[in-house]
């Protein structure tokens, strides 16, 4: 069984549409997947399980949160597209991100780039805006010559993109997530390169507040990092999940289905709604 519970689409910052995301799933043998945009379940939204019988959706997003002001990323899964507390966070998220880009936009043109805002937002178009969209902004307009470049030099920690304020604490996408029948998840715990200590701290902080589940596995990932993972899992009994972070052909992320197994001594997040299905 291959379960990738955790990829991006066209309705955020993904390159593939939704359909194109599951159709690639399949052929790389993913038999459960969950297409987790950014703050946003509209790829969900739109795809009918009856049109793909060969794999099991379970819908997803992907929340930006903020804890002791450091960005970190909740995952949402197995969540009641039809709830109206979802759909008010949405849109609270939404508006979250819009100010967010003028900000960055306003930040962007105090070091010489004008007219960023509207620039990102025509490679947005439906989308969720988010910093890649300012990537392809640089890029088109000749800034950088690579997302990577455009993260290191204007959208990366310390960078003018790097703004945070506007995310709404862990603790209430929690509470969101836990109020639209979902399960919460840690996302990609490495990535916020914290001390053990303070990865010990996030783990408590995070159960405390509701949380059920860790990502042990975040794409292709050293195998010391997913122990380690799977050890902050398990010492506290919550479950674990994985996810290769797609988010198109040409980028960085793993492809999907393409990411290790989970530990032996991790209960994988999706016996939840197994046992669900059994009654
Ligand atoms: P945002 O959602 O606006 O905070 O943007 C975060 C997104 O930017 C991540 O989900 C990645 O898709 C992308 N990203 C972050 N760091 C990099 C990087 N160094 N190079 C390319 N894309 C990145
Ligand atoms: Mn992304
Ligand atoms: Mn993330
Ligand atoms: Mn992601």
């Amino acid at each position: 069984m291959i379960a990738d519970l955790h990829c991006h689409s066209t309705a955020s910052d993904g390159e593939l549409s939704p359909d194109a995301l599951v159709r690639r799933a399949m052929e790389c043998g993913v038999d459960t997947l969950a297409i987790t945009d950014h703050d946003t379940v509209d790829a969900c939204a739109e795809l009918h399980a009856a049109d793909f019988p060969a794999i099991r959706l379970i819908p997803g997003i992907e929340f930006s949160t903020r804890w002791h002001n450091m960005g970190v990323h909740v995952i949402g899964l197995d969540i009641d597209l039809e709830s109206t507390t979802l759909a008010a966070a949405i849109r609270q998220q939404k508006v979250a991100r819009r100010e967010r880009a003028a900000e960055i936009s306003a930040r962007l043109a105090k070091r010489g780039i004008e007219d960023a805002l509207d620039g990102a937002l025509s490679f947005a178009g439906n989308a969720q805006i988010g910093r890649p969209h300012f990537a392809r902004f640089l890029i088109a307009r000749g800034y950088v010559r690579s997302p990577g470049e455009a993260f290191r030099k204007y959208l990366g920690a310390g960078k003018a993109g790097d703004v945070k304020q506007y995310w709404p604490e862990m603790r209430d996408v929690i509470g969101w997530i836990r109020s639209a029948n979902g399960t919460a998840i840690l996302a990609h715990p490495a990535k916020y390169k914290l001390t053990n200590v303070r990865l010990a701290a996030l783990a408590d902080a995070f159960q405390t507040e509701g949380g059920q589940a860790i990502e042990v596995i975040s794409g292709q990932q050293p195998i010391d990092v997913t122990r380690r993972l799977g050890k902050l899992c398990t010492d506290r009994g919550l479950l674990a999940s994985c996810g290769s972070d797609f988010h198109g052909p040409g980028q960085p992320w793993s492809e999907l289905g393409h990411f290790g197994s989970l530990p032996d001594s991790c209960r994988p997040v999706w016996e939840l709604w197994q046992d669900r299905d059994r009654g």
